[in-house]
């Protein structure tokens, strides 16, 4: 049998870490199997519905690169693909179901349903409906009086099923409660539609988050009221913010959306999302989506919650990042720059070369580039540091060699400088260590930068090179 799995989430908002994760586990898992990928939009709970929530679901499976075989937008065989164009199907189930002696036709209004409140608050439906007679039903029905479908949930007796990360899974009837399957307005609730859209998409493995866990065993009953098979259950762990806390939608965490904002790359957040709750045999951490494809096994799933940790997450992304094609980071830092103090000024691809390396996400670009336009009156010290002796005064006397070795290039490029600035040190009799630490202080006035005096240099251009270093000696002699 072909596997079919499937992600199903709700529009109600962003799309969070817990979701993708979700969705990823569901979409390795069919691939690994040579099987197929299926999304469906649950938008049946309408007061929680959020504009734009679905097409964000597609924007971000499409920029994570799943590749899905039905949908709404790829249609399928077992379409409508979204729940609120299904609620005829699952009238007619509903009604099956009734028929079947799995559910029954519940006329209670709000006041008894709220006398059946305890004085702790609980409220458990006491099946009063169910000893209706068919005539009674029929009369209510024909009379026009509104109702819900109640599942008939057994009295007594256990039931059970074997989840494939949690294993033995035990419930006791008289635990549950007679649910409502369809509402009065005819809409189904996700304990009822989620079975019908399961069965009748021949889904095989159900993956999703493990607050299903207990409730799955009711599932199952209609299942077997049905006479249906039930599928494969694939219950994920909880991801958590800290060792007490779920990472949660409602409070806005971590949503995806806000880390590719951040310059996070897909590829990098699908990496470090895969290792929330699995881990695949052996030491390995970076894994691209083939490489996940492959490893992706049930049983190095976790059964307890893993911590979101983003200082990880930032790690394998600079790894990402690092080997990313030179045009391709381009690209990317490109809006960066557009967005930072450097708008307009230098030569991007210049940076490139010194950034790639360096950032850890895309966003480091801001900070990175800063230095260069905060040159300006700078801490002496500098020239005082052990490469020079601990002597300003040969640090004076590289950035004056330096001036005038720099004038002197007719044709400025990295080059030509870098063979100015070595000439001069070795006519001044200086070591070239000496000159370039100078130089590269001189124009910029910083303790760390992200490449050299060369570097630098290349980057300011001559006039500019002349200029700082003009401000440089004038400041260091004004100081001694
Ligand atoms: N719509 C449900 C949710 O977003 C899906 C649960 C399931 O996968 O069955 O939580």
């Amino acid at each position: 049998m072909k596997v079919r799995t499937r992600f199903a989430p709700s529009p109600t908002g962003f799309m969070h870490i817990g979701n993708l994760r979700t969705a990823l586990y569901s979409y390795l898992f069919a691939r690994h199997n040579g099987g197929e990928f299926i999304l469906r939009i649950e938008d049946t709970d309408k007061e929680r519905y959020v504009e734009g929530a679905v097409d964000l679901v597609y924007r971000t499976l499409d920029t994570v690169g799943f590749k899905i075989d039905e949908s709404p937008i790829h249609g399928g065989n077992c379409g409508p693909y979204v729940q609120s164009e299904r609620k005829e199907i699952y009238k007619e189930y509903a009604h099956k179901l009734v028929e079947l002696g799995g559910a029954y036709y519940c006329f209670c209004d709000k006041e008894r349903l709220e006398s059946l409140t305890d004085e702790d608050g609980n409220r458990k439906y006491d099946k009063h409906c169910l000893s209706l007679s068919k005539e009674e039903v029929e009369e209510k029905l024909k009379a026009g009086v509104p109702y819900v479908i109640r599942q008939n949930v057994p009295k007594s007796g256990m039931t059970s099923y074997q989840d494939l990360v949690y294993g033995q899974i035990d419930i006791d009837c008289a635990d549950l409660e007679d649910q409502v399957l369809l509402k009065s307005d005819g809409m189904p609730t996700y304990n009822f539609a989620n079975v019908i859209d399961d069965h009748l998409m021949g889904i095989t493995h159900v993956t999703r988050g493990n607050e299903y866990l207990s409730s799955t065993p009711k599932y199952n009953l209609i299942y077997k009221s049905f006479g249906w098979e039930p599928p494969k259950y694939v219950h994920l762990p909880p991801i958590m913010k800290d060792a007490q806390r779920k990472l949660s939608k409602r409070y806005g965490d971590a949503n995806f959306e806000d880390f590719i904002g951040k310059g996070y790359l897909p590829e990098a957040i699908i990496n470090y999302i895969a290792l929330l709750g699995w881990a695949p045999k052996g030491e390995i951490e970076k894994m691209d989506i083939d490489t996940l494809t492959e490893l992706f096994d049930v049983d190095g799933i976790s059964k307890s919650g893993s911590i979101f940790d983003e200082a990880k997450m930032k790690w394998l992304n600079s790894l990402y990042i690092k080997e990313l094609p030179a045009e391709r980071f381009s690209e990317l830092a490109k809006p960066w720059y557009e967005k930072s103090v450097i708008a307009g000024k230098y030569d991007y691809e210049k940076w490139n070369v010194l950034l790639q390396s360096r950032v850890e996400v895309l966003s480091d670009i801001l900070e990175k580039v800063k230095f260069i336009e905060e040159f300006g009156d700078y801490d002496l010290e500098l020239f005082f540091h052990k490469k020079l002796k601990a002597d300003a005064n040969l640090g004076l006397i590289a950035l004056k060699g330096a001036k005038e070795a720099i004038e002197a290039i007719e044709d400025f490029n990295e080059e030509n400088l870098s063979l100015a600035l070595a000439e001069k040190a070795e006519a001044m009799g200086m070591k070239k260590g000496q000159m370039l630490w100078s130089v590269r202080v001189g124009l910029t006035g910083a303790a760390v930068t992200p490449g050299g005096a060369v570097e630098m240099g290349g980057i300011l251009g001559k006039e500019k090179c002349l200029e700082r270093l003009d401000y440089s000696i004038k400041m260091i002699e004004s100081k001694l």
